[in-house]
C-alpha cells in the first residue's frame, strides 16, 4: 500500500481495517468505519457527500483525507448476445475495458487488473499495448461496482473472472486487496467460489496468492508441451510445464475445489490429437477441469479459429479420459469483447 499512501487514497483503496484506522485518526469512534464501508460497498456511494448519515463536518474532514472516484464507463458497446463491453477512463486518463456477460439468471464480469500487460502472449490483443501500469484496488473494484449497477435486475452480478486486461499476479498486492473487499464481510460479500483469478502461471507468486485469498484459481495453459508453450507464452521460458505442474500439485485446495485450466484452441496450432494426449498427461493427478475456448481472431492476429469438428474432437478426447472439459461459448465476439481481444481503444 505504500505506493498508494503517498497520495490521498481513494477510500476503496483501503482495507476495512485501514478505514477503521482512518476514522480513529480523524478522532471518530471505530464503528463509524462500518457506516462508511456500507456506503462504499453495499450502497455503492459515488461520492463522499452522498454519505448522508455522516455529519457534514465528518464528510468534509473525510474528503480532506481521502477521495472517492466512480468509474462510469465513457463508452458501452453491446453485442448481439447481450454481452456489454465497458470502456472506463481512470483519473489519469488511462483506458481499461471490462466485459459484462449475462447468463440465464445471473451475470458474470470479466475484470481487468492492469493497463496493458507485460506478459506478451502471442494470441492476445492486450499484449500489443505493452505494459502501462497496475490498476489500484479502487480501479479494480470500480469496474465491479459499475457492473453491479448496470446488470439487468433479473440477472444480478454474482460471478467475477479476473481474465481481462493484465496478469493479476503481476499486480498481486492490489488484486488481493480488491479481493478482500469483494469477498469480505464488510465488502461485497461475493462467494469465493464465484470469483476466479486467472494467471499465466506465475509459479513464484502462487504460494503468496494462496495465503492471501480464498478466490478460485485458473491457469491460462494454452499449450501442453514446453516447445509450443514457450512459443505462445513467454512466461514459459521462466516457469516451464514441469515447474508449473509441481506448483499446482502443491497448491492448497479445499476438498471440493478444483483448479481451472484455460486452453485457447488455436486452429492447427494446439488443437490436434497429439496435443489432447499431452494435455491429458499434464492433467494426470491434478484436481482440475479444463475450459476450452475457441480462438477469436482479431485484426492482424497470426492465428485462426479452430474448426468446430476439431474443437469437438479435442473435447471428446479429454472427456473419454475422465477429464472434465467444457467448451466455453465465445461471448461478444462482434464487439471485440471475447477472450484475448480487449485492447481499450477509444474509437468513439
Ligand atoms: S493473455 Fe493475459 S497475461 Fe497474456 S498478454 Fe493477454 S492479458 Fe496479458
Amino acid at each position: 500500500m505504500s505506493e498508494l499512501k503517498a497520495h490521498k487514497p481513494d477510500l476503496r483503496d483501503l482495507s476495512a481495517m485501514e478505514v477503521q484506522d482512518l476514522m480513529v485518526r480523524l478522532g471518530e469512534k471505530p464503528y463509524r468505519a462500518r457506516q462508511i464501508l456500507a456506503w462504499l460497498y453495499r450502497r455503492g456511494a459515488r461520492e463522499i457527500s452522498a454519505m448522508t448519515d455522516l455529519s457534514k463536518e465528518l464528510r468534509r474532514r473525510l474528503s480532506e483525507a481521502a477521495s472517492l472516484f466512480w468509474y462510469e464507463p465513457i463508452k458501452v458497446e453491446e453485442a448481439g448476445d447481450g454481452t456489454r463491453k465497458f470502456l472506463h477512463q481512470m483519473a489519469d486518463g488511462a483506458l481499461v475495458e471490462s466485459v459484462l456477460m449475462p447468463e440465464e439468471d445471473h451475470s458474470t464480469l470479466c475484470v481487468s487488473t492492469q493497463v496493458g500487460c507485460r506478459q506478451g502472449c502471442r494470441f492476445c490483443r492486450t499484449a500489443s499495448l505493452g505494459f502501462q501500469r497496475n490498476l489500484t484496488p479502487a480501479e479494480i473494484m470500480g469496474q465491479v461496482l459499475v457492473a453491479r449497477d448496470l446488470a439487468e435486475p433479473d440477472k444480478p452480478l454474482t460471478n467475477l473472472v479476473f481474465m481481462g486486461m493484465g496478469e493479476p499476479l503481476d499486480n498481486l498486492d492490489f488484486v488481493c486487496l480488491a479481493l478482500d473487499n469483494i469477498l469480505g464481510e464488510y465488502g461485497l460479500q461475493m462467494s469465493q467460489r464465484k470469483v476466479t483469478v486467472s494467471t499465466v502461471g506465475r509459479v513464484d507468486k502462487l504460494p503468496e496468492f494462496a495465503r492471501a485469498t480464498t478466490a478460485a484459481l485458473a491457469v491460462s495453459l494454452n499449450a501442453p508441451n514446453d516447445e509450443l508453450r514457450s512459443r505462445l507464452m513467454p512466461v514459459n521460458h521462466r516457469y516451464g510445464l514441469d515447474r508449473l505442474k509441481e506448483a499446482l500439485m502443491a497448491y492448497p485446495l479445499k476438498p471440493t475445489r478444483r483448479i481451472t485450466l484455460e486452453y485457447v484452441l488455436l486452429g492447427g496450432v494446439n488443437d490436434q490429437p497429439e496435443h489432447a494426449k499431452q494435455l491429458m498427461r499434464f492433467c494426470h493427478g491434478l484436481r482440475c477441469k479444463v475450459n476450452l475456448i475457441a480462438f477469436n481472431p482479431f485484426p492482424k492476429a497470426e492465428f485462426r479459429a479452430p474448426l468446430p469438428d476439431e474443437v469437438a474432437a479435442f473435447q471428446n478426447a479429454l472427456v473419454e479420459h475422465h477429464i472434465t472439459a467444457l467448451v466455453r461459448r465465445p461471448r461478444g465476439a462482434d464487439i471485440s469483447a471475447a477472450c484475448g481481444t480487449l485492447a481499450a481503444r477509444h474509437h468513439a
